[in-house]
């Protein structure tokens, strides 16, 4: 705080051990002489009046977080450089505050692309911005390897680096023969050791993720005695289809010598409570065509791939229990039996954490459809290719603990995570933005108490963390200005045939709309005019403003012309332009 402040202002504040006699013009930071209950370990109030401000807490990282609100309540060019301001203001006020979920969590996916080490330093320093506490590190994947293990040289020798591809991934070509690896990355293990200690400065525990048994091509191509085939297969690139994930062998004991090596390291190199295990998304044809695999099956009385799994996830939670960790998985894990220690990440939600409370593991949720940070925020049209969106307003809506969750089992949900896994997302500036704003909107979702969250109070805030993101240079999304595009059917018109008039316009077959279509614009945040046009010009607030009701397609306009909208707010424009063909429009239908 010391440092933002001097930077921003070029005042000069004085640290001093606190001196109760001298009680104005200071800010301070005291821990509880006796614990409040309510505040917890990361609880804190805050006071501020015309003579000082006073951050009160039970225990070090409660102070942290008064500390994280406080700078969030001087001016936003507190995030920029040197010189700007000639004076601060805050507001006077009195805070009682503490998180709602214990467990409030960012993955990043570093396998899939690689981020360097001062990178990673950033984006804890943003995260802790937000109050969260875990940083959870998905370090190996089958595009690479990123973490160093002494003895396993190849690991990062080969299994960090593949040969080069930009553009979009799931159509590239594969590794030619001959190609050099030359994209790539991993961590030492003394940069490991450097990137735990800042995190713990910060109040963030770094949870790695060694994902197993799929997801293992990165760690195959490094030691391919470890998978089934004893192939030597090439890099994951980001071809087509889903070959590039292998799994590794079962039943063959080299496998688990190797992990027992891995895991030793990893437990060491991690103050974690937590390891996370992977277990998603594991394909059986491997196993089920493996002598190793089918005679372990066969000794065990496993009759399936899927119990198999299990047994692996057995297996390996032992080790890692001997190792006095304990095991974090994708909800995947949740066939077959496991310590009641091990807590289940719900990806799929599906009511797996349900499964999962009921069997008395915690769950901790992350479910697809709200907290996934690779999906697109915006309209496709716009955004950096993603197939499907979460937008700001969804992630907002997400709640950690179901409606159909009975209450007696709303201890076990720990709280929640938003995850990035980064196929598409080359570079670090590229994370950013899908980080940003989402993972405030959920930030909120995991500290706040459920009746605080109100959508439009949430649109006015960002605007300040915003301006906060450009000074401290951080990347970031505003597609929550962006005008939204989609159709409906009115179906009081009645319509004859209109395919028949292909026969005159042959060369347009497949371009003529239903002619019940509409078009229906809206916002996410309230308070925006949404201008248009059918002409094939760009908008500006001179043309047609939507009045809210479906638009009728102009006559002579067919699947391919375009409607093109635009954002404005007190007469300046605010979103992207989007130019969407009114086939797609017709695609988006609002049921
Ligand atoms: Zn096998």
């Amino acid at each position: 705080m010391k440092s933002k402040i001097d930077a921003a202002t070029g005042y000069r504040l004085r640290y001093s051990s606190f001196d109760r006699s001298s009680n104005e013009n200071v800010i301070s930071f005291l821990l509880n002489e006796k614990f409040e209950v309510e505040l917890g370990q990361e609880g804190y109030s805050l006071l501020v009046s015309t003579e000082r401000i006073e951050v009160r807490a039970n225990a070090t990282q409660g102070l942290f977080y008064g500390l994280m609100t406080l700078l969030q309540l001087l001016p936003p060019e507190i995030e920029g450089e040197a010189g700007r301001l000639n004076n601060l203001n805050i507001q006077c006020l009195q805070i009682k505050d503490f998180p709602r979920f214990q467990w409030r969590g960012i993955m990043l996916d570093v396998s899939r692309h690689f981020q360097p080490k001062e990178f990673i330093k950033s984006y804890i320093v943003q995260l802790a911005k937000y109050k969260y506490n875990i940083f959870h590190w998905h370090l190996t994947d089958d595009h690479g390897w990123r973490i160093e293990i002494e003895g396993l040289s190849k690991l990062t020798e080969i299994g960090a680096w593949k040969p080069s591809r930009i553009g979009r991934p799931g159509r590239f070509e594969p590794p030619q023969p001959h190609e050099m690896n030359t994209e790539g990355g991993f961590y030492t293990q003394s940069d490991i050791k450097e990137i735990v200690a800042f995190a713990k400065e910060h109040f963030i525990t770094i949870v790695p993720e060694i994902d197993l048994p799929g997801h293992s091509l990165a760690l195959i191509t490094a030691y391919p005695d470890m998978s089934c085939t004893k192939t030597k297969y090439p890099p994951q690139v980001g071809t087509p289809g889903f070959n590039g994930s292998l799994e590794v062998c079962v039943g063959n004991v080299y496998t688990w010598q190797i992990l027992d090596s891995i895991f030793t390291q990893v437990c060491e190199l991690f103050p974690s409570e937590y390891v996370h295990i992977g277990g998603d998304e594991v394909r059986y044809d491997f196993w089920l065509n493996c002598s190793h695999d089918r005679r372990l099956m066969e000794t065990e009385g496993l009759s399936s791939g899927a119990d198999l799994q299990a047994y692996f996830t057995s297996k390996l939670e032992k080790l890692v229990l001997s190792k006095g960790k304990k095991i974090i998985g994708w909800d995947d894990i949740l066939h077959g039996q496991l310590d009641s220690s091990s807590i289940a990440m719900s990806w799929r939600g599906l009511g797996l954490e349900k499964n999962a409370a009921v069997r008395g593991h915690n769950a901790i949720m992350c479910p697809e459809n709200f907290t996934y940070l690779n999906y697109a925020q915006g309209d496709t049209i716009v955004e950096p290719y993603f197939p499907r969106t979460i937008r700001l307003s969804t992630s907002y809506e997400f709640d950690p603990i179901a409606p159909s969750l009975p209450d007696s089992l709303h201890r076990y949900i720990l709280g929640g995570q938003g995850n990035l896994w980064t196929e598409n997302v080359f570079h670090y500036r590229h994370v950013e933005y899908m980080t940003w704003p989402r993972a405030i909107a959920l930030s909120e979702v995991f500290w706040s108490p459920l009746p605080k969250r109100n959508w439009v109070n949430f649109c006015d805030k960002i605007e300040d963390h915003f301006l906060r993101f450009d000074y401290a240079n951080i990347n970031y999304s505003r597609a929550l200005y962006d005008p939204i595009i989609s159709g409906v059917i009115d179906s009081t018109i009645v319509v004859e045939k209109y395919e028949s008039d292909t026969s005159f316009y042959p060369e347009f077959h497949g371009q003529f709309l239903d002619p019940r279509i509409k078009v229906v614009l809206s916002s996410e945040v309230p308070g925006l005019d949404i201008y248009y046009t059918f002409d094939n010009s760009n908008p500006d607030n001179f043309y047609s403003k939507y009045d809210g009701k479906p638009i009728t397609i102009p006559k002579g306009a067919l699947g391919d012309s375009e409607i093109r909208v635009v954002t404005y707010r007190n007469g300046k424009p605010i979103g992207r332009q989007i130019n969407c063909k009114l086939a797609e429009a017709a695609k988006r239908l609002q049921l």
